[in-house]
């Protein structure tokens, strides 16, 4: 079976077992407790908290962990939309993030905020001038993922930030950079982002961690209070086997991030050139979007069927995102981006990573060819 379903999860990375495994038989004691057990995990805290800062090129201090993307989106709109609710209401995304973003300004706006969803071009990236234009006297938060889950596209986060920084100086700007982290370069001290999301399973690290990356001088509202640990946004006892599992991957994904690039470039472009050749399948992504995302329609037929045919010719991939492929809702990611109604219904993603060769891509266009003769005859079409 050949997985490539890596947009969704990734296998840890051996090293990053054995460091989970290992911190979690050594260093049990709480990071908080006074005793020299206590120390030697806050020591492995602290100087995970430094390799992660180092890595990404700001201050320990601007360091926040967390169980996950999930908790680092939330935390980073939410926390702004309640310690600066003062200034104002307004806040500005698109309608193509993810359920971690769109669903957490759904509850706010159900709070009495005020939110603008913009739409997005045909290849799903927001125009730089539509995002200055929606910033209002009362907007405070500006909250944009930097490559999409679905389909790879590229939202122009370093420019839009650049601007808005000249602009509208005050304006807080949040990017979710759980795809584009490994991938994507991004220098966060330059780049007029205040706040970035990463996922640690995204990278080969272990699931149910996560950082924030918070420019200093920005001040989030905590959503779990209690104790004072992570600067006191965000109480409760620090998983450390975790962290450092996460650690490890954080490093090795920036160390490998150029490398993997020019090496996905030319297995992304086979495939993309492979589902341009049937008319009735219809190229999601594009050639400027992320090295990783291979995303196609197949408008009338079923995604979960594809899916499912693929996956008895031993190819693993996906529909829609892994946390919306549940759902029998057509994707809103591609709707945003003008497609059909029955395009958005019929979308596979195939995700790539650093483990993937030229044999790899021979066998999923092989699998890929062998679906579409199995389909053409299929009588479970949606129509
Ligand atoms: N943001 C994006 C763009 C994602 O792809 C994902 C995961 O699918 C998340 C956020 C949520 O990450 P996590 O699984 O760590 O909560």
């Amino acid at each position: 079976m050949l997985y490539f379903d890596y947009a969704a999860s990734t296998p840890p990375y051996p090293d990053v077992i054995t460091t989970v495994s290992e911190v979690m038989n050594r260093h049990y004691a709480n990071a908080s407790s006074i005793h020299g057990y206590g120390e030697n995990a806050e020591k492995l805290l602290n100087k995970s908290r430094e390799v992660c800062a180092k890595t990404l090129g700001v201050k320990a201090s601007e360091v926040i962990f967390t169980s996950g993307a999930t908790e680092s989106n939330n935390m980073a709109i939410k926390g702004v939309a309640l310690r600066y609710h003062s200034r104002g209401k307004h806040m500005i995304t698109t309608k193509t993030e993810h359920a971690s973003v769109y669903e957490s300004f759904r509850f706010l706006e159900r709070m009495g905020y005020d939110i603008t969803y913009l739409p997005v071009d045909s290849k799903g990236r927001v125009r730089v001038e539509d995002v200055l234009h929606a910033v209002r006297k009362d907007t405070i938060l500006v909250s944009l993922m930097h490559v999409n889950n679905e389909t790879g596209a590229i939202h122009p986060v370093i420019e839009i930030g650049r601007e808005l920084k000249k602009q509208h100086p005050k304006v807080i700007f949040h990017v979710d950079g759980v795809q584009a982290f490994g991938k994507i370069k991004v220098e966060l001290a330059h780049s007029g982002i205040d706040l970035y999301s990463i996922s640690a399973h995204k990278i080969r690290g272990p699931k149910g961690a996560g950082l924030l990356y918070v420019r200093s001088g920005l001040e989030l509202a905590p959503l779990l209070t209690g104790g004072s640990q992570e600067g006191g946004v965000r109480a409760g006892t620090e998983n450390i086997p975790l962290i450092a599992g996460m650690t490890k991957a954080v490093r090795l994904a920036e160390e490998n991030r150029s490398e993997l690039y020019a090496r996905l470039i030319p297995l992304r472009d086979r495939l993309m050139e492979e589902i341009l050749r049937y008319p009735e399948w219809e190229l999601n992504s594009s050639p400027e979007g992320a090295p990783h995302i291979v995303h196609f329609s197949y408008p009338g037929m079923k995604a979960e069927v594809i899916l499912h045919t693929l996956e008895q010719l031993g190819v693993v991939v996906s529909t829609q995102s892994a946390c919306s492929s549940k759902y029998t809702e057509p994707s809103r990611v591609l709707l945003a981006m003008g497609k059909s109604e029955e395009a958005a219904r019929s979308g596979i993603r195939i995700s790539l990573g650093d483990v993937h060769t030229e044999e790899h891509i021979d066998q999923l266009i092989h699998a890929l060819r062998e679906m579409k003769k199995r389909l053409v005859n299929f009588e479970g079409w949606n129509r």
